[in-house]
């Protein structure tokens, strides 16, 4: 496996990017594009709830660590846990100024429902292996608090899953290096996309259709 240096890192964010859509990722973090529209103005919303409150806590069983910075030199990322949970357990590390052993849970804030495809479940599966690095353990599963309506997903940490986060980080590398957007490819997606206006998928659906209307006038 790739063993990545600090300045090669990539923002583990954008894995929910890329996952969604790799033009996406592609103009937010190669060409440094943003657009803040009404899903990405809650999201923040929702975050600055999660990273409100005392750093670290501790609730009965369980230390609640906010806004943790993780990384993983294997997957070349790094980024931030919104909130990590650590149950009192035979499995788990040992924690500083805390008696006994406990098992990283990371819990991941976000906007709206809980989705068909796997993008949140990914970033949150990115987190656990950054944990699992930098912790020395093995952490399966974590859970996801949707806003609407006000409930957690556990997410089982699958082998499935974490190969596409290793896969997906390591294409983000590929596109990164080579500091290439690829091409939009319209779907149900761009109409939930807060960068609609900056992709113009609309524009790469008539330049093709003029591109084949073209070459078959001229064949004829
Ligand atoms: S508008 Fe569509 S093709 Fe363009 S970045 Fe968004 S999802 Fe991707």
């Amino acid at each position: 496996m790739a063993e990545y240096g600090e300045d090669d890192f990539l923002l583990l964010s954008g894995i929910q990017h890329f996952s969604f859509c790799p033009r996406q990722w592609a103009l937010i973090h190669i060409e440094g594009l943003w657009s803040e529209n009404f899903f990405t103005a809650s999201g923040r919303v929702l975050h600055a709830k999660a990273h409100d409150g005392d750093a670290v806590e501790k609730r009965g069983d369980t230390v609640v660590a906010r806004s943790l910075k993780i990384f993983s030199n294997n997957l070349g990322i790094s980024g931030e846990c919104d909130v990590v949970e650590f149950h009192k357990s035979a499995d788990g590390v040992p924690l500083r100024n805390y008696e006994g052993l406990w098992l990283p849970y990371p819990v991941e804030y976000k906007r709206g429902k809980s989705k068909l495809d796997d993008c949140d479940r990914l970033q949150l599966c990115a987190q656990a292996v950054c944990l699992e690095e930098m912790l020395c353990c093995q952490i399966s599963k974590g859970a996801l608090f949707y806003g609407e309506p006000r409930r957690r997903e556990t997410v089982e940490f699958s082998l499935e899953l974490r190969d596409k986060v290793k896969d997906i980080t390591e294409s983000m590398h590929k596109l990164f290096s080579q500091k290439f957007t690829p091409k939009a490819k319209t779907d149900k997606r761009c109409a939930g996309c807060s960068l609609i206006d900056e992709c113009v998928p609309r524009l790469f659906k008539n330049v093709r259709a003029d591109v084949k209307k073209y070459l078959e006038d001229n064949i004829e």
